[in-house]
């Protein structure tokens, strides 16, 4: 089997920076590119993006690429590639993914069905099988994604199994939760820092708290659950054992972080608990059932990361006028506090009463929506 491979990580558009600049910090080389970033590595650096990315959406192989105008060229292309590197015999290798953009080979199903039959050809070859025989598929699952973009085919395998955004210690959601890689991004992307309090106003099941207390706490975020390359046979179980074991290692438990999650509805309140209890983090996260509008604080330096309702989402849209206005009004006193608020609606700020410094453009899963960002005067903090 292979030392080092070709990879990916995919992510949502607009958070692939966080990304890149996530895998550099784990010591691997990258480049980003248009919603994937690109790096070399072995079953370490699978194992390690697996576990410590907290803003991608899966890792994957990456088997070839070539050109493909036409079936033939696909077929003979697919046909060509190592898969006695990946692929052991009894696999199961489902093509469970086919994207066609921009290219002369447009029919999604059509492209899958070639891309198995090449594949199947080729174990057929590499294993001494009888072509006509179907191939016993009951061992480890490599699921295979083709994509075709301007006539070019990239052929992928999925490392990550069920995406990185679940981490396993959502027991319940509530009515429009963000994703779990989506709030960590935002969070990376804010200036908080973990001496810093945080606050979210509209907590709706904690995952922005949950994420930043496992930033703050430098918890890897995959470390309550599995990935597909675990079961793959020529996976070194020790080589990832010491990964997992490494990082959890690298977790500090005892470092005091002030984070706190408020909603209006205490059914929240209550998801929220739960949540933060199955990701360990219980006792480390104060949450309360209380109205944005009620927030006061002493504090200074703070964040506050808040995913409001929008109209389409939660609320009429009159009442989002009036609760927008309100936030303004609440958050306008806590003059040291940068404020990150996502919200998909484009007036926001004229709603809000205040010009954001900056506003990104992200998706919360199909839904545009945009980071109004909002920085907090500095002041230098009181050292008598
Ligand atoms: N980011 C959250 C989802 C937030 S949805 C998550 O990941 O689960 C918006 C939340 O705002 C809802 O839970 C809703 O109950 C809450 N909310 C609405 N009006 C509010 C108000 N006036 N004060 C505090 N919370 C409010």
């Amino acid at each position: 089997m292979k030392k080092e491979f070709n990879l990916v990580a995919t992510a949502a558009s607009g958070i692939e920076a966080v990304v890149g600049k996530e895998i550099r910090n784990l010591g691997i080389e990258c480049q980003v590119d248009n919603g994937k970033i690109r790096f070399k590595g072995g079953v370490e650096s699978i194992a390690m993006t697996n576990l410590w990315l907290r803003a991608a959406d899966r890792i994957k192989i990456v088997v070839g690429e070539f050109s493909a105008r036409s079936f033939e060229e696909l077929f003979q292309g697919v046909f060509a590639l190592d898969w006695e590197n990946y692929l052991p015999l009894g696999a199961k290798f489902p093509i469970s993914k086919a994207k066609c953009v921009k290219s002369k080979l447009h029919n999604e199903p059509s492209v899958q069905a070639i891309t198995k039959k090449a594949v199947v050809k080729k174990l057929q070859k590499i294993y001494h099988r009888p072509e006509g025989v179907p191939l016993q598929e009951n061992g480890a699952e490599f699921k295979i994604e083709v994509s075709l973009l301007k006539d070019k085919a990239t052929i992928m395998i999925d490392t990550t199994g069920s995406s990185l955004f679940k981490r396993g210690y959502r027991v319940e959601k509530g009515g429009a939760p963000i994703k779990e890689n989506m709030a960590a991004a935002i969070i990376e992307l804010s200036n908080w820092f973990p001496d810093k309090p945080l606050i979210d106003p509209t907590c709706g099941s904690g995952t922005f708290c949950i994420e930043a207390a496992m930033i703050g706490m430098n918890i890897a975020p995959g470390f309550n659950r599995d990935f597909a390359f675990e079961a793959w046979p020529w996976v070194d179980k020790d080589l990832v054992q010491r990964v997992r074991d490494e990082a959890d290692a690298k977790a500090n438990y005892d470092i005091e972080l002030d984070i706190m999650g408020c909603d209006i509805d205490a059914r929240m309140i209550e998801i929220a608990k739960k949540n933060a209890d199955e990701a360990g983090l219980g006792d480390v996260i104060k949450l309360k059932q209380m109205r944005l509008q009620d927030l006061k604080t002493d504090k200074i330096n703070g964040v506050i990361v808040s995913n409001p309702p929008y109209g389409e989402r939660l609320l009429d849209d009159k009442a989002v006028d009036v609760l927008y206005n309100e936030m303004g009004q609440t958050f306008a006193p806590l003059k040291t506090w940068s404020k990150f608020i996502l919200t998909s609606d484009e007036n926001f700020e004229s709603k809000y009463g205040s010009k954001a410094a900056k506003k990104r453009k992200l998706y919360n899963g199909t839904l545009k929506v945009d980071l109004y960002q909002f920085y907090g005067e500095r002041v230098k903090r009181n050292l008598d």
